[in-house]
């Protein structure tokens, strides 16, 4: 379960995100939504340690109370494909990837329906290809919790249905959070409900 406790970042006078506090248990999916500037990214990149808190934590706890070690991926809006390398090279770039895990990307790409498009290049690839593409890039390092960053603002209705189709193929194996603005996206697929605004989180709305 992961357990965020008074977290807060500002940058001058701005309280980006004002002491917020959640939990998530394993396998559930978390959907955040609320007006621009509500501290919705600056949460996920706190998360995801591109940004350091100025105060609070952030922890994973395991079944038995103590505190375990946990791992986040990230699902850019932009996708950050690497334009040079086909759908499958952008799986088996990362570093801490080797040749082994071959298998594992034609596995995952079969998960996210890429199997046919695994030589294409993030040009020759719509879309909600360059974004399931994105979503298997970061599947491949098995983060114990997934983030999306507004999956969905740069799709149109049916990509977007696509792409809520594979977050919920997800749901249960895969903890989830997801920042979006769109309240079908976050009713089609969350568990639980927040609303960001000011820094503040409102969970259940
Ligand atoms: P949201 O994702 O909900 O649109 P953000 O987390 O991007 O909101 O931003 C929350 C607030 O923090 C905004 O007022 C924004 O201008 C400010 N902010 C975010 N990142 C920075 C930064 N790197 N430097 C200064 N201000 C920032």
């Amino acid at each position: 379960m992961l357990r965020v406790s008074n977290l807060c970042k500002s940058y001058g006078p701005v309280k980006a995100v004002d002491n917020v506090c959640f939990e998530l248990e394993k396998g559930k999916i978390l959907a955040i939504i609320g007006p621009s500037g509500g501290g919705k990214s600056t949460v996920l990149r706190l998360l995801n340690g591109l940004e350091t808190p100025d105060s609070g934590s952030i922890y994973f706890i395991n079944s038995q109370g103590y505190i375990e070690n946990g791992t986040f991926g990230l699902v850019f809006q932009e996708y950050n494909l690497f334009p040079q390398y086909t759908v499958l090279g952008n799986l088996t770039l990362a570093p801490k990837l080797l040749k082994k895990n071959y298998s594992q990307a034609i596995e995952i790409l079969e998960k996210v329906g890429l199997t046919d498009k695994k030589n294409n290049y993030p040009s020759q690839l719509s879309g909600g290809q360059k974004q399931r593409t994105a979503i298997a890039r970061a599947l491949m390092l098995k983060p114990d919790i997934l983030c999306f960053d507004e999956p969905t603002s740069a799709l149109d209705p049916k990509l977007t249905e696509e792409i809520v189709n594979i977050i919920n193929q997800l749901k249960g194996e895969q903890t989830i959070i997801i920042v979006t603005h769109d309240m079908d996206v976050m009713r089609g697929t969350a568990d639980i409900t927040a609303i960001m605004d000011n820094g503040k989180l409102r969970l259940d709305i």
